[in-house]
């Protein structure tokens, strides 16, 4: 196609005209399951009348101020963060990597004002994904996205996944932080697991180190808690969100406890966009639903079961799933086959997944999906792996139009 945008997306051919909860409606008016969530975005579906009533209300009232007033909707949002989590005080930005930015000088500032300005370097992980900025792509280290970016910005050194050992090497007397997401999504689904977040906890408060967690992806209830970090139950001192917070309107943050952004003083840091009235809106309207009675109970719930039906997949295609891995509704199906090749048969069956590193497709549903959806994704799911083990195509399985 003769496309305008700068090409730096491989596109399905495939556009979407609207949404209906777990459901998108494709310009051909074709019905797929969206067990993507637009990557872990659209917590609450499509066309959430919830989220529909506060933009549309806050939409006719206000949309933009600056931070130079007083922003109520943006104080509330704040305060409510707060509520729930580890944090004092909330930073909000326009997308994760902008919170990466902001967590970043969080705690160099940090270190800078508590007497060790030496300790502004951050250790991240392998496989880590922290976004595209300059900062995002230096903290990630994946040479994929930082090629032909050089001069590569200074201060992360990168560490092997879940290796303890390594993790106490790397830290030295210029270390300020380290940074890491409790489940990798990008990076293919990958758990760390309790035990190494306790020691790296433990880490840090012997070394002076402030621990960030990344969870622009594992957090507003996507792995079962309204926070990854709070089933493992080792709280962070500053933590990124973005994703799903804004249910589809580009909203991020960067939280910390009042003793970590003691740095952030008057005029260390700034955003035009950033926790405007119409995105805190639609922040709060998120929160309404997902701290609502039950509703995160509940898609755990929906996350166990769709679980345990991809692992009886595993069971029936073992030449095709290696693995099923994730928790809550931040699920992956590493297989044997590209996993590109995987993503195109699951959108010839009428559903979508997410291609990560690993060669692992992610499912990752909205959190408002009900049982019946669980089963009929797993029934699509499974009509796509069917196409590996024929080993020919089998467009006679759907009706219509392909894909
Ligand atoms: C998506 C993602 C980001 C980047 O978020 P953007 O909004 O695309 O900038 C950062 N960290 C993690 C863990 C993510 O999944």
């Amino acid at each position: 196609m003769n496309s305008s945008l700068l090409p730096t997306y491989a596109r399905a051919d495939l556009a979407f005209d609207r949404g209906e909860g777990a459901w998108l409606i494709s310009t051909k008016g074709e019905r797929f399951l969206d067990f993507g969530s637009g990557i872990a975005v659209n917590g609450l579906g499509h066309a959430h009348p919830h989220l529909v009533d506060a933009l549309l209300s806050q939409g006719r009232k206000l949309w933009h101020t600056s931070n130079l007033y007083q922003i109520p909707q943006a104080e509330r949002l704040a305060s409510r963060l707060v509520e729930a989590t580890f944090a004092d005080l909330v930073f909000f930005t326009n997308s994760g990597t902008e919170a990466l930015e902001g967590a970043v000088k969080t705690a160099r500032k940090y270190q800078y004002v508590s007497g060790h300005p030496e300790k502004n370097r951050i250790i991240t992980i392998e496989g880590a994904f922290h976004g595209r900025t300059l900062a995002a792509i230096a903290a990630g280290g994946n040479p994929k996205y930082l090629e032909g970016f050089e001069p590569r910005l200074e201060g992360f050194d990168r560490v092997p996944f879940n290796d303890l050992d390594a993790m106490k090497a790397a830290i030295g007397p210029a270390t300020g932080a380290i940074l890491l997401e409790p489940i990798q999504g990008e990076g293919g689904v990958r758990v760390l697991p309790q035990s190494y977040l306790e020691a790296v906890r433990r880490l840090c408060d012997e070394n002076g180190l402030l621990l960030i967690y990344d969870e622009v992806q594992t957090g507003v209830g996507r792995t079962g808690p309204l926070f990854a970090y709070q089933r493992a139950g080792v709280a962070p001192d500053i933590m990124m969100i973005a994703k799903g917070i804004g249910g589809g309107f580009p909203l991020g943050a960067f939280l910390a406890t009042r003793a970590a952004g003691a740095g952030m003083t008057l005029g260390s840091h700034g955003s035009t966009y950033g926790g405007n009235p119409l995105g805190t809106a639609i922040g709060n309207a998120v929160l309404d639903v997902i701290l609502g009675d039950g509703f995160l109970a509940r898609s755990a719930r929906m996350g166990a079961l769709l679980k345990d039906g991809l692992q009886k997949l595993q069971g029936r295609y073992p030449d095709v799933v290696a693995e099923i891995r994730g928790e809550g509704l931040l699920l992956g199906i590493k297989t044997h086959v590209p996993v590109a090749e995987f993503v195109a048969a699951a959108i010839r069956e009428k559903i979508i997944v997410i291609p990560a590193s690993d060669n692992v497709a992610r499912i990752l549903p909205p959190l408002i999906i009900n049982e019946g959806e669980v089963a009929e994704g797993l029934h699509r799911l499974e009509a796509a792996l069917g196409r590996f083990v024929r080993g020919e195509p089998m467009e006679k399985r759907v009706g219509g139009t392909a894909g």
